[in-house]
């Protein structure tokens, strides 16, 4: 099969998939919660290879969507859903794209910085290594992405200059869009980092 065929989801496709979980219980009967799923499901599945085969959208729709409902006792939600998807395959550029784009918005919409230590980064550089910040923001981070200091250390990275963290003077958009591409990388290494490790175990 050609590459570009079966990539993503149609909103018609999407909706059906998403249907088929209502057999579970505890999920919202709502019309919208529905409609939001498949948004969900279209936004984050996009056809690759895994395995030494290519999988469209749809054939990783079916495999996800089974192994739910074969295993679930009731839905507990988008994001243990997106886990056990991430377990085999890659979330979409576009999905971590917006998502990195809507954390930039919330970060610049906030009035204030929490954290002045590390400016709600979540971490901060001593002797040229990134370490976790001791503030909230930097617990969160560190369990919501528990590889991320290992990515910002990779020595291929390079690092943010120390004064565009901590300068008086910093560009806060220069350092937005820093932050923006790093996330991109961070959450798909992380994925990938934990998919790789649980394919270790198997
Ligand atoms: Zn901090």
């Amino acid at each position: 099969m050609n590459e570009q065929e079966g990539t993503h989801l149609d909103a018609a496709e999407a909706l059906k998939f998403a249907a088929r979980l209502t057999l579970l219980p505890k999920f919202s009967p709502h019309p919208e919660a529905l409609s939001a799923l498949a948004d969900y499901l279209s936004g984050m599945i996009h056809g690759q290879e895994w395995g030494g085969r290519w999988w469209t959208a749809h054939e990783q729709a079916e495999w996800l969507i089974e192994k739910i409902l074969s295993t679930w006792r009731f839905w507990s939600g988008p994001a243990p859903m997106r886990e056990l998807y991430t377990s085999r395959f890659r979330v979409s550029d576009e999905l971590l794209r917006e998502e990195a784009c809507q954390a930039e918005t919330a970060a610049t919409d906030a009035t204030a910085v929490a954290c002045g230590i590390c400016r709600d980064s979540g971490t901060v550089q001593h002797d040229g290594r990134f370490e976790w910040c001791a503030c909230g923001q930097g617990q969160s981070l560190r369990e919501q992405l528990p590889n991320w200091l290992d990515v910002l250390n990779r020595p291929a990275v390079h690092p943010l200059p120390a004064d565009r963290i901590r300068g008086p003077d910093a560009s806060q958009s220069a350092f937005n869009t820093e932050l923006r591409q790093r996330t991109i990388r961070g959450i798909a290494e992380a994925e990938d980092a934990r998919r790789k490790a649980k394919e270790a175990t198997h």
